[in-house]
């Protein structure tokens, strides 16, 4: 099967970027939100995400915006969904929301459509129980900025196949992204690792024991990271941030993810990080 069409559900932080590097590799992107407003935000965020691809990634510096943006068709329906060859679902981090997605999709695509799961930390296993071929279901854990990241961790559930595991893989690598294979768990390497920072890091925010830009200065120059915990939940999203530990806390029952209230505090607060223009730090 050649892969053409992608579907792209949920125009978020993630979905967006998505769509947008896929699409600058010549594929056909479908990128499906729940309303047309939303979907203006996308696209205003897509063209200021080009923006920033030309100037820094040298391969595609001669791409203009008028070749790659026809590429993304921008729609709150399954319009032509029966033809997709893969669904990279970025939907927000609620189990009941991917639920519910998955109903739909399993309707409305094609039985060959592979689904790639861009989740921060449910098993891939369980979600692949939604759907009718479990072996089509693959995690690919995209990394934000999803065009400047190169690395993609891509993570197996219990039934996937060898055959999508390689189809994933080679469209990844077509996009000049390096797939690191991995088994599943919730969170998986990454994200098991890095929430334990970013929770920590609130802690200690919370507890006055040191600024954000200095937990963050510490974590930078102390151990060689190029971000620091709390400017990596701000971009992430707080929001983000707080599913994603308690999806963690749920799967492990291991109090070492026991979300820090100051983080729940900040989300009530709607200071959600870099997309809503404040979160541990300002973006105003
Ligand atoms: P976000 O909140 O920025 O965007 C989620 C989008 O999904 C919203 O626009 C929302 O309207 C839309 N949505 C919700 N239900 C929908 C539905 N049924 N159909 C279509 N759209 C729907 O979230 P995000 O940061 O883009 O995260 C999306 C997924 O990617 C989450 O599972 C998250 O854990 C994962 N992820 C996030 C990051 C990150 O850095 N933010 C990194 C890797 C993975």
């Amino acid at each position: 099967m050649n892969i053409r069409t992608v579907a792209i559900i949920g125009a978020g932080v993630m979905g967006s970027d998505t769509a947008l590097d896929i699409a600058c590799y010549g594929y056909n992107v479908i990128l499906k939100d729940l309303n047309t407003e939303i979907l203006k935000e996308a696209e205003e965020r897509i063209k200021q995400s080009f923006r920033m691809i030309k100037m820094m990634k040298k391969e595609l510096c001669e791409l203009k915006q008028e070749d790659v943006l026809p590429h993304i068709v921008f729609q709150t329906d399954y319009k032509g969904f029966e033809n997709v060859d893969i669904v990279i679902e970025n939907i927000v981090e609620v189990w009941e929301s991917k639920k519910a997605e998955y109903k739909r999709l399993k309707e409305v695509c094609k039985p060959e459509t592979l689904f790639a799961v861009n989740t921060s930390c449910i098993s891939i296993t369980k979600i692949g129980s939604l759907l009718p071929d479990t072996s089509k279901v693959i995690g690919t854990h995209f990394m934000n900025p999803v065009p400047m990241k190169k690395m993609v961790e891509v993570i197996r559930g219990f039934h996937t196949s060898q055959d999508t595991e390689d189809r994933i893989t080679d469209f990844l690598k077509s996009l000049g992204k390096n797939p690191v294979v991995v088994n599943d768990c919730p969170g998986f390497v990454s994200n098991r690792l890095s929430h334990l920072f970013m929770n920590e890091a609130a802690f200690l925010v919370q507890d006055q024991v040191a600024s954000p830009s200095q937990i963050d200065m510490i974590f930078k120059q102390g151990f060689g990271h190029k971000m620091g915990p709390l400017e990596t939940a701000d971009l992430i999203g707080l929001d983000t941030v707080v599913n994603s530990l308690n999806i963690l806390y749920e799967s492990f029952q291991d109090n070492k993810f026991r979300c820090c209230p100051l983080l729940k505090k900040m989300v009530d607060a709607g200071l959600l990080g870099k997309k809503s223009g404040k979160g541990f730090y300002d973006y105003k």
